[in-house]
């Protein structure tokens, strides 16, 4: 199989007849996927997500796929497929769209459902296609086909791009729930005939490919759900993704079903269950949800809240219950179920917050203890059968880590594709479809662009590094008033520290040391204030490294008397 080589320079120009795929997310990574598709001095984006922060990347809201590469061709952009309504892949699209308004958004109805409702708060109105299975329409030289895919979200599509270079398959998100509670099927007739075509790049979601067999069936999981309302003395308190429609769908009818009335905490799940209910993909029950208020009227035993919060996130409703910094009041009696993954990079955050409801005397039911998960995502038995029904004469692993990644082409290999015609990519990494091959050809930018409150990109991995070390190693503020013309202390310096330990003999020696340090700078003639503010911060690093084995971050200040 094809890696990319570590000095990647800049694609060479693309033959007229060649189609140019460039992932700018999702590959080497679990989120904000993103793919741009090249032919014909047009292009085609397929999703448009975020990536959620982890633990070491403080202050930051979202992570966005790097633009840079397209962004001197926004005029090119023929329109922007989303697969599906997750954030990872839709979250990015108010800030593409905020360099070009209009291009075209295409997708299902929930999709654009999502989509318009998260643009509004951005005060954008899209231009949208809306498109179901089945549907065929061309957009430049790109002639798309939009099939059934299920997943954990409904209405979910896989694309198929037809151009002079030939048949791409791209499954989204996927996997093949025989059974989805809303009979929606995966459409592997339709992957078929694909096949049957001749599909010559065939881009598979990664993310279950090293889980053996096949992924269970959204309905193993009535009996879990089930359990939980017919044995819990008090409320049953439910978290789950604000997209898993069919999750909250079976919650709802464990709830009518053993007499609970349900109420909808936080803002983005009081949104898209309203989306979803009002186009019918979620059933409910008439008078089974009520507001809040009316709901706290009612014996516990009789309610049941679904709320955000299922990965720990510390804004989210559950994590502030946990926190009790929340109006609802976890406590003995209740039983929280926790009905959703455990997303890498989450865990200790999640797991804080059980320990928390459980501290207060909750019941957590999660998926360490209970059946009440199951992955949206294909798992390897069934990414072969996607293979040897395609056929495919390339491979392209997209959707997930390195690990992912080949682990689904050692799946390819083994089904038959040749080892030469998979490609393995990660973000940046520029393929080219030429001639029915797929080759690697180049390296464009894919950094992580930071959100942070309202800048975009102004947050950059250097400026993360000095909010690690503010919260691991504290800062140190020193003060010196020098004398403009020698350059030298006029009196001792001031020292403040946060998160350094020290008492009032600490930072002693460190005096004389910066002492020392402007006497030698005047005598060489160095006296602007930025080079002495250097020269203190480096005098006291050095102090606080050797004598403590700490690396605070230093903040110098030079006032010239
Ligand atoms: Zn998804």
């Amino acid at each position: 199989m094809s890696h990319p080589h570590p000095e990647l320079g800049s694609p060479p120009d693309l033959p007229s007849h060649g189609l140019r795929i460039v992932p700018l997310g999702g590959l080497g990574e679990i989120g904000r996927n993103m793919t741009v598709f090249e032919h014909r001095g047009k292009l085609l984006v397929v999703d448009c997500g975020v990536l959620f922060p982890e633990e070491h990347q403080p202050g930051v809201d979202v992570i966005l796929p790097d633009f840079t590469s397209i962004r001197h061709r926004l005029g090119d952009i023929v329109a922007i497929v989303l697969t599906h309504g997750h954030e990872d892949h839709i979250g990015g699209v108010p800030y593409l769209l905020r360099e070009r308004k209009n291009i075209p958004l295409i997708g299902s109805q929930l999709t654009l459902a999502f989509i318009a409702a998260k643009l509004k708060e951005h005060n954008i109105k899209p231009v949208t296609h809306q498109v179901v299975e089945g549907d065929r329409r061309s957009f430049g030289p790109f002639d798309l086909e939009f099939l059934a895919v299920n997943h954990s979200i409904p209405d979910s599509l896989a694309v198929a791009l037809r151009t002079q270079a030939g048949l791409v398959l791209h499954t989204g998100d996927f996997k093949m729930d025989q059974f989805p509670l809303d009979s929606r099927l995966t459409d592997l007739p339709g992957f078929a005939r694909l096949g049957d075509e001749g599909v010559d790049l065939f881009l598979v979601d990664s993310t279950n490919a090293e889980v053996p067999g096949f992924t269970l069936s959204e309905r193993e999981l009535t009996p879990a759900i089930e359990k939980v309302f017919r044995t819990s003395p008090g409320r049953v308190i439910v978290s789950s993704f604000a997209s898993h429609v069919h999750r909250i769908q079976q919650v709802l009818d464990a709830a009518h079903t053993h007499g609970r009335k349900v109420a909808f905490v936080g803002r983005s799940m009081v949104r898209n269950m309203q989306i979803a209910s009002e186009r019918g993909y979620l059933v409910v029950p008439d008078g089974l949800v009520v507001d809040l208020k009316k709901l706290e009227k009612l014996a516990a035993n009789r309610v049941c809240l679904v709320c955000t919060g299922s990965q720990g996130e510390p804004m989210a409703a559950l994590s502030r219950m946990a926190n009790r910094d929340h109006m609802i009041r976890v406590g003995e009696g209740d039983t929280v179920l926790m009905a959703s993954s455990l997303i890498p990079g989450n865990e200790n955050a999640i797991y804080r917050v059980i320990n928390n409801l459980t501290r207060w005397g909750a019941n957590v039911v999660h998926k360490g203890n209970a059946k009440v998960h199951v992955s949206g995502h294909a798992s390897a038995g069934e990414l072969v059968y996607c293979y040897n029904i395609v056929r495919p004469s390339n491979v392209m692993p997209v959707h997930g880590e390195w690990r992912h990644l080949r682990a689904n082409a050692d799946l390819a290999i083994q089904t038959g594709v040749d080892p030469d015609r998979v490609v393995l990519a990660d973000d940046g990494v520029v393929v080219d479809l030429v001639d029915g091959r797929a080759s690697i050809t180049g390296k464009v930018p894919a950094g992580y662009v930071f959100v942070d409150g309202a800048s975009v990109g102004g947050v950059t991995e250097a400026s993360l590094k000095d909010r690690r070390t503010l919260a691991e190693e504290g800062v140190i503020t020193v003060v010196c008033l020098v004398d403009a013309d020698s350059g030298a202390l006029t009196e001792p310096p001031d020292f403040l520290a946060r998160g350094f330990v020290h008492d009032d003999k600490t930072f002693e020696p460190v005096v004389t040391l910066i002492t020392e340090a402007l006497a030698q700078a005047a005598r060489e003639s160095i006296g602007d204030a930025h080079q002495l503010e250097q020269l203190i911060s480096r005098t006291v690093s050095r102090w606080a490294q050797r004598s403590h084995r700490r690396t605070p971050l230093i903040i110098p200040v030079v006032i010239e008397a």
